[in-house]
């Protein structure tokens, strides 16, 4: 359940911003989709009764949703740490060191290609405006709208969770033990499919090829799980 992009979810610029927020929704899905999916599955196929199914599809629902939730949250709170310590550091350093601090931006701007004294002058305006924010915007890439927010990451990341893990239990619907089950992972390939349409779309990129790999790879996820329930049905465990 570690979909999310964890390395840099918080770096994006605007618009990307939001197509990385949809991004990690449809990933989030994702992830509810071939994990309760293939939980159900694999139970039903180790022959267990419907009510056994709905148990452990609802009990890895409720467990998926808040590892989701609790992993999201402390990566993100200590992205938040790493902020906060690096805005108290440039803060510090500004009010020791001025003049270096100064040289450093110019020597920033000048690495972008600024002109040397073009850079000195607007690294001398912004240092009369509002040192700090220049500093933390240009030196360490924060600003505000990037700022890492934990709890909303972590209600994104199971409320996505939940979206996709619910879908599998439409297989439910089904009037036979053996129909829920391939109604159980028809509607969870079509739900892929929708999710791969949706993430290729916020991508910007051609939509067959991603939504193949998404629900083959869905696909051989409830495979694999239904193998292994399969197995565990037959050694009696
Ligand atoms: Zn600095």
């Amino acid at each position: 359940m570690t979909f999310f992009d964890r390395r840099n979810p918080h770096q994006e610029s605007h618009s990307a911003d939001r197509a990385g927020w949809l991004r990690a929704a449809v990933l989030g899905a994702n992830d509810g989709l071939v994990s309760i999916a293939s939980l159900m599955v694999g139970i039903a196929a180790s022959g267990a009764s419907t009510s056994a199914v709905v148990t452990g599809g609802l009990a890895g629902l409720s467990a998926g949703a808040m590892s989701m939730a609790a992993g999201e949250y402390v990566s993100v709170s200590s992205q938040v740490d790493v902020e906060t310590a690096d805005r108290a550091k440039e803060q510090r350093e500004l009010a020791e060191n001025p003049e270096a601090e100064l040289a450093e931006l110019t020597a920033i701007y000048r690495a972008r290609g600024v002109p040397q004294d073009l850079a000195r002058q607007v690294a001398l305006a912004l240092h009369e405006a509002d040192p700090l924010q220049a500093h933390l915007r240009d030196e360490l890439g924060q600003s505000e709208h990037t700022a890492a927010k934990p709890l909303q990451a972590a209600l994104a990341s199971a409320a996505s969770f939940l979206m996709g893990g619910l879908v599998p239990f439409l297989g439910l619907l089904a009037g036979t033990a053996t129909a829920r089950l391939w109604l159980i992972v028809a509607v969870t390939l079509l739900g892929l499919a929708g999710a791969g349409v949706l993430a290729a779309r916020a991508a910007g990129t051609g939509v067959l090829r991603p939504t193949l790999r998404v629900v083959l790879g869905g696909g051989l996820a409830m495979a694999i799980t239904a193998a292994v329930g399969q197995i565990a049905d037959v050694s009696g465990v």
